[in-house]
């Protein structure tokens, strides 16, 4: 595990409020970072206390790279510094308001794709933030967790590999003690495979599919429970694949389905006990997972070209939903399922 900012202005490790000095130690500790440049992406960091310039208007269809791309295939589970071109998940961009200023969150598959995006968007939010990915992609994780760190935020690294019931567990208590409780819960992780029949899915490959996306984040979910207080949230991440799956994807789609009921069912259970339970489904997102055996090659080429707008989304243009979904401001929201899809359908 990696602690990248103990000690640093401030960091609350307990439970305790946060007084006026803690704040706004925090933000200049994230300001004092940026301009010394602590990562590839620091230097550009635009904290929540800056004024803001106007951004111009810009049509969203034409905002990020369009099909065609280039043919690419990596080894699973791949990683978003080899894909070309570069995936956005906000290093350069996203722009924290304080909302989630003091909170302790756990991300699965944080290390890319929405999982990053959420974490870097969390970490400038004011939250502190675990991440848990495998150990293959340290490299995407340790840039992580230096954006994290150049926030003036707590930052922890727990690889491991999430088909294990006891990995999921210590995942939590790992969690939980770094970063001195937790209040949000991030199931992101998932493992997709595509393949043209049902026939070329063994056993195996069906098993470590659902061990992935459904065993999971019913593991963590119940290791997490306990920490979790009223005002705590739950997010799942799951796919416009639950409500409309496409045949070479048959295994994973049924588990985004599974994700969906998890999110609209938990949601119901724990309204009582303060916290809340919401998913995420995105559309095509450019992300590592696609490259590294989740689509074809052919696929892959015209990614994205079915939305609407003609082009894939980026893990950034999610950022602001796990925000809002993971803040205070949502709070009469729950067993809810927002769409990022480019207009290809609703969940
Ligand atoms: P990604 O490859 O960046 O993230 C998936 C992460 O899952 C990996 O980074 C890896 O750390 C983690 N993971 C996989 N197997 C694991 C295991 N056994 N143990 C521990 N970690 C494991 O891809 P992404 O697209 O950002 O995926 C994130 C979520 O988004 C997934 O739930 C996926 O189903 C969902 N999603 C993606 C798309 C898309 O088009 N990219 C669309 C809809 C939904
Ligand atoms: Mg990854």
């Amino acid at each position: 595990m990696q602690d990248d900012s103990d000690n640093k202005p401030g960091h609350n490790t307990g439970n305790k409020p946060w007084s006026r000095r803690e704040l706004i130690g925090g933000f200049s500790a994230g300001l004092a970072a940026s301009a010394l440049g602590g990562s590839a992406f620091a230097a550009d960091s635009k904290n929540s206390t800056n004024p803001a310039k106007p951004e111009p208007l810009q049509d969203p269809a034409k905002k990020f790279p369009k099909p065609p791309f280039k043919g690419q295939s990596q080894p699973w589970p791949g990683l978003a510094g080899k894909m070309q071109p570069p995936p956005d998940h906000g290093e350069k961009s996203y722009r924290g308001s304080g909302r989630l200023l003091g909170r302790k969150a756990l991300i699965t598959g944080g290390d890319s794709g929405m999982g990053r995006a959420a974490a870097i968007a969390f970490a400038r939010e004011g939250a502190d933030v675990a991440i848990n990915y495998l150990p293959e992609e340290e490299p995407d994780a340790k840039e992580v967790l230096a954006l994290i760190k150049a926030e003036g935020r707590q930052g922890f690294g727990i690889p491991g590999d999430l088909r294990g019931e006891d990995f999921c567990k210590q995942l939590v208590a790992q969690a939980a003690e770094s970063l001195g409780g937790l209040d949000i819960l991030v199931n992101n992780a998932a493992r997709q495979r595509t393949y043209a029949s049902i026939l070329d899915i063994s056993t195996e490959q069906f098993d470590w599919t659902m061990k992935t996306n459904i065993y999971a984040p019913f593991w963590t979910t119940k290791a997490a429970l306990p920490h979790l207080r009223p005002g705590s949230v739950i997010l799942v991440t799951t796919s416009e694949q639950a409500h409309d799956p496409s045949a070479e994807l048959f295994d994973y789609a049924q588990t985004k389905a599974a994700n969906s009921n998890f999110v609209r069912s938990l949601a119901k259970q724990l309204a009582p006990k303060g916290i809340r339970v919401n998913g995420i489904a995105p559309g095509p997102i450019w992300t590592p997972l696609q490259v590294c055996g989740g689509a074809t090659q052919d696929k892959l080429k015209n990614f994205g070209a079915s939305t609407p707008m003609k082009r894939p989304g980026q893990p950034v243009e999610l950022a602001g939903i796990y925000v809002l979904l993971a803040s205070a401001e949502s709070s009469f929201t729950t067993g809810h399922i927002y769409g990022a899809t480019g207009g290809a359908g609703q969940p």
